[in-house]
């Protein structure tokens, strides 16, 4: 199917999600995931209107960007290892993956300008994910008021592989409480006012929980 069917029955999900909780479908962006797609199927993404694209590794992002056209937002949704971020975080205008010191202290020092970033929480505590455990992140977000090319935009998750909706709605609101807390701090460099959470299987539940970027990729651009 083209990516521009896929592309409105998901919009129309979307402003079903939104509509159920009380939401505005314009405060929710999608990120198009074309990490595992071609060059040819990403651009026909931008050309069905998604402008903001997500990748996770260094090397599929700089052969998107070589190839496709149009104005696009890039943003890198993967894990970034610190030897690495001299190469992304001048190409990128968000990063979806901060979770430790050591990578805010190297792209501190790399970025020309304020990189838009979003703390990933590993709201579920299973052991394979990356990302900062709940009860670490309003330190952790203290601690980077001393790098001034970081602002802190909003908070990352990605929830259990599971199909149990009440799993993954907790996890998301677990997300959002913690999101309005830092919020209410009014931290200069953590304005925190958005939540990147959801994807293909599970974007609609992230919107009715207040999710603004969600982040999908097979059900968009996948064959
Ligand atoms: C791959 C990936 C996605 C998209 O996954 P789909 O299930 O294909 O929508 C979203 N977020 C992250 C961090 C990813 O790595």
């Amino acid at each position: 199917m083209k990516v521009e069917e896929k592309g409105k029955d998901i919009i129309n999900r979307i402003k079903q999600a939104a509509a159920r909780s009380g939401r505005t479908p314009d405060e929710i962006n999608v990120v198009a995931v074309t990490k595992y797609v071609s060059n040819e199927r990403a651009q026909e993404a931008v050309e069905a209107g998604f402008n903001h694209l997500g990748e996770n590794r260094f090397e599929g992002l700089t052969e998107k960007q070589a190839s496709l056209s149009g104005s696009v937002k890039w943003h890198f949704i993967g894990s970034l290892q610190s030897r690495k971020v001299k190469d992304v975080i001048n190409r990128i205008d968000y990063l979806h993956s901060l979770d430790r010191l050591s990578l805010a202290k190297e792209i501190n020092k790399r970025a020309h300008k304020t990189v838009e970033c979003f703390v990933q929480v590993n709201v579920s505590g299973e052991v394979q994910k990356h990302g900062l455990a709940p009860q670490n992140v309003l330190n952790f977000i203290e601690q980077l008021s001393i790098y001034d090319k970081i602002k802190v935009v909003g908070l990352m998750t990605m929830a259990p592989d599971t199909e149990d909706e009440q799993v993954l709605r907790k996890c998301f609101k677990d997300l959002s409480r913690l999101k309005d807390e830092i919020h209410r701090h009014r931290y200069q460099n953590a304005p925190c006012t958005e939540l990147s959470m959801g994807m293909s299987n599970d974007y609609e539940i992230a919107i009715e929980e207040g999710a603004t970027f969600v982040r999908i990729g097979s059900a968009l651009v996948g064959e």
